[in-house]
């Protein structure tokens, strides 16, 4: 092993790991933390940054180890669990509050105030999110008016807010203050079509400017780690939001290639190129990356509840043990029995958005067995993706072909169920830890060790797996209707 090898640091919402890549895309070394999670009170959710600095940097020191060294480095890549936000001390480098996680809806009668004001048209059409708790600067103000080190540190002029990529690079720095476009698209504060935070958006969620890191592109030189973390310094060459770095790591590099990840929600990304997507169907505009200045955007669309379905089949009904059982009993039955599921466990996300729809099973009979409701569980992932199918192709992103990954697009019966539905192929990559190699690609891109994306993709993404529709039109619609029915009541 003599060439240089890259270190990704993939900070998700319930672990941390480190992975080390070589230029060829083959991963050689993974680390992994969990991380723990607090839950205050209901609808809100947090982590401690510093528990989150700590564990990733054993992580990473693992990995340079293994790599015999932070010679053999070339270069750090950054992927996160975006919107999450995090205040801290530029000058003490400590956290001022635990962060707000993306999931956390503490921010929701602040997004209905703004939105009863008149300001939801406004806000979509300059940052292509909606008025929602998901997004960074709800939290951000909330931190302000709850937190006295908050506002504290804001009046001193010490106060610093990021998502997590900031938070990490400026620790791994010693004071670098940076965030990729794709990352703070997410905050509510980045109109998509400039290069910097907007003094409106600013002023509207009442969040300092002066507090906000430096914008930057997704691939180049964001500084050097600190010499006494690893030995000697490592600079930091990519970093990228989880989904962005999904798409990218799934070769997603021309307008219309998309990619939906199913772990515990689903994430829908199409590349939109450079146009600005605007959608009429409550999709979100978002930065796919920016390169050289120059941005790609995507159309995102998420369904909240996935694989979290299975795990709830799995923990509070007992049908199965494992996940990946699921399979083999969804192929022990010829069809659903007419059982339909609707996964409105935590409301239901895009494209209908509705917090307060609740779960739904139906069409029980005595003839029903727990096979027919765990199938039924998995055909919802595909009825989902059609959903969204749908409104990507109303706002003019209809796909082609359906790229996926995550721990559920492990199951093979699933994979195929949502190229029949879709009536499309659906594409698997053998190596499915794509948010990695996506990070992996973009660093590997801002060393220099390949000249563009897209030489990156060709040479690190390998083989994949693809899923051709074979359902009889009939059986197809006939899924579609019973779906579109038990979907009416909820
Ligand atoms: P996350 O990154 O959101 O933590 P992962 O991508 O690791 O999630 O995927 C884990 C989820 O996928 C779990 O919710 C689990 O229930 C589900 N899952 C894993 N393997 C399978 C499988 N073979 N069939 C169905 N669901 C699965």
């Amino acid at each position: 092993m003599t060439d240089p090898l890259i270190l990704v640091l993939d900070e998700g919402t319930t672990s941390t790991r480190a992975m080390l890549f070589t230029p060829a895309g083959e991963p050689v070394g993974a680390a992994q933390r969990e991380l723990r999670q607090y839950y205050p009170r209901a609808g809100w959710v947090e982590h401690d940054a510093g528990e989150i600095w700590e564990k990733t940097l054993a992580c990473a020191r693992e990995m340079v180890e293994k790599a015999g060294g932070a010679g053999r480095i070339a270069a750090i890549g950054i992927t996160n669990q975006r919107e999450t936000t995090v205040a801290w001390d530029r000058e003490s480098g400590e956290p001022l509050a635990h962060a707000l996680v993306w999931q956390d809806r503490r921010t929701a009668a602040f997004c209905a105030e703004l939105r009863e004001a008149g300001h939801e048209e406004a806000v979509r059409g300059k940052t292509g999110l909606l008025l929602d708790p998901y997004f960074s600067a709800t939290k951000m103000r909330w931190l302000l008016d709850n937190e006295p080190a908050v506002a504290e540190a804001a009046r001193d002029g010490r106060l610093a807010f990021g998502t997590m990529e900031s938070w990490l690079v400026f620790k791994l720095t010693g004071g670098a203050d940076r965030t990729d476009a794709g990352n703070a698209s997410r905050t509510l504060l980045l109109p998509l079509a400039e290069p910097d935070w907007d003094e409106g958006l600013c002023e509207l969620f009442g969040v300092p400017r002066a507090a906000l890191p430096e914008v930057t592109d997704n691939a180049g030189m964001f500084g050097e780690t600190l010499p006494d973390l690893f030995g000697s310094a490592i600079p930091i060459c990519g970093l990228a939001g989880d989904q962005q770095s999904a798409t990218i790591g799934q070769g997603c590099l021309s307008p219309g290639d998309t990619k939906a990840t199913y772990g515990t929600g689903a994430f829908i990304l199409a590349n939109k190129g450079a146009e600005i997507p605007h959608s009429d169907h409550r999709l979100l505009g978002t930065v796919l990356h920016q390169l050289g200045g120059r941005r790609h955007y995507a159309l995102e669309g998420s369904v909240f509840v996935a694989g979290s379905l299975i795990q709830w089949l799995r923990d509070s009904l007992g049908l199965i043990e494992r996940a990946p059982d699921s399979e083999a009993l969804a192929r022990s039955v010829p069809d659903n029995g007419g059982v339909v599921v609707i996964p409105a466990l935590s409301g239901l996300g895009a494209p209908r958005w509705l917090p307060e729809a609740r779960g739904l099973i139906s069409g029980l009979s005595f003839a029903t067995g727990k096979a027919h409701i765990v199938r039924a569980a998995l055909e919802a992932m595909a009825h989902q993706t059609y959903d969204l199918a749908g409104a990507f192709a109303a706002d003019g992103a209809a796909w082609s072909a359906l790229n996926l990954d995550g721990g559920m697009s492990a199951n093979d019966w699933m994979a195929q169920d949502i190229a029949n539905l879709l009536g499309l192929p659906a594409i698997r990559p053998d190596f499915v830890e794509t948010t990695a190699l996506g990070a992996a690609m973009l660093a590997a891109l801002g060393a220099g060790l390949h000249p563009t994306l897209e030489a990156a993709a060709e040479a690190m993404i390998g083989g994949e797996r693809r899923f051709d529709p074979d359902m009889a039109e009939k059986e197809r619609e006939w899924r579609l209707a019973a779906w579109r029915k038990a979907l009416a009541a909820v």
